[in-house]
């Protein structure tokens, strides 16, 4: 499962997921511009826009399985500003 968030604020957790073995969210990093782009692309409404910048909601991504082939707010940002944590 990918989700989009803060890095600073969710790292434990994401490391955490990775020890069991699940999935990791995608991340949007603070240079994101709040250009809203991403937002309407999300078929499962996980992405919103927090103190500063947008992130997504970990437990409503689902890397888009289903939708497209590849995790569609990364395709549509235009700074690059998301990225998958492996
Ligand atoms: S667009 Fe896809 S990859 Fe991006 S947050 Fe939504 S479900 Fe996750
Ligand atoms: S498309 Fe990229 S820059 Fe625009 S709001 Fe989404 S994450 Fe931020």
């Amino acid at each position: 499962m990918l989700t989009v968030m803060c890095l600073n604020k969710h790292t434990t957790f994401f490391t955490a997921l990775s020890i069991i073995g699940a999935k990791l969210p995608a991340l949007i990093d603070v240079s994101c511009i709040n250009c809203d782009m991403c937002v309407p692309e999300c078929p499962n409404d996980a992405i919103s826009l927090g103190e500063q910048h947008y992130q997504v909601a970990a437990e409503l991504c689902t890397e888009c399985v289903g939708f497209y082939d590849k995790p569609t707010c990364i395709a549509v940002c235009p700074i690059d500003c998301i990225e998958l944590v492996n």
